[in-house]
């Protein structure tokens, strides 16, 4: 589902940081991203779904090559690999349902299809109740539930999430994981990055630690394995 092979990422100031970088993701794994701040998993997270291009390397995900495809033909990209925010990035002045709605509709999804569905996924998510709402009129869990049903919506093979506990107390962090247990029950691939060594040492899923923009450990069903 993901492959990358000697993938380099340098920064227009000359930061590294990605460096011969090669890791091969299956179809319906979960991830866990570890590693120290600064050591590159946003930026690895970023190159997966294009917010950031390769410098050098292979990366293949799902059918795309990320190293060849032209700007226009990222928004194809995005119905295959949904993304999650650590700070959500709903719009504010749209509804529940319009944040939703919208990554149907950008795609020319018809209007009935898209009730349909967008109802399913806020139903999924616990938050059919809350269509007519504003972002602001949330809590931080259900905003990211919210963000989590917009991902969803258009059925990508790969969630890609970023910190997706970072803003959350405990409790809304597990019903957060829960429902991203469900996503991937379902068979999407996840690719989390994550500081919240609980989640990695209770949840156990395929762990790859990241440092100095290299691959430290890939360990299956593995530990955090840091003390912050
Ligand atoms: P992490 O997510 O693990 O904290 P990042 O991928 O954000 O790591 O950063 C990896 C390295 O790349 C750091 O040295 C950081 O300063 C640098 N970096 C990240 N984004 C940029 C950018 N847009 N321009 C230049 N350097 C960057």
């Amino acid at each position: 589902m993901i492959e990358m092979q000697d993938v380099m990422k340098k920064y227009p100031n000359g930061t590294t940081a990605i460096r011969n970088l090669t890791v091969s993701i299956g179809q319906g794994e979960f991830v866990y991203v570890v590693g120290p701040s600064g050591a590159g998993k946003s930026t690895f997270i970023k190159l997966m779904y294009r917010e950031e291009k390769a410098t050098k390397g292979i990366l293949k995900i799902a059918d795309y090559d990320l190293i060849k495809i032209k700007n226009r033909e990222v928004s194809n990209l995005r119905r295959e690999v949904g993304v999650v925010f650590q700070d959500y990035k709903l719009l504010p002045k749209k509804t529940v349902y319009e944040n939703v709605a919208y990554a149907m509709q950008v795609i020319g999804k018809k209007p009935r299809e898209v009730k349909k569905r967008v109802m399913e996924v806020l139903d999924m998510v616990g938050l059919k109740h809350k269509v007519r709402v504003f972002p602001s009129e949330l809590s931080g869990g259900e905003q990211q539930r919210v963000s989590i049903a917009r991902a969803i919506v258009n059925t990508p093979k790969v969630l890609i999430a970023d910190e997706p506990t970072g803003n959350l107390d405990p409790e809304n962090s597990w019903e957060i994981m829960k429902l991203l247990e469900r996503v991937n029950a379902q068979g999407t691939t996840i690719v989390m990055a994550t500081h919240n060594s609980t989640i990695v040492n209770t949840i156990r899923h395929r762990v790859i630690a990241i440092e100095n923009g290299r691959i430290i450990r890939d360990q299956a069903e593995g530990e955090y394995g840091y003390d912050d």
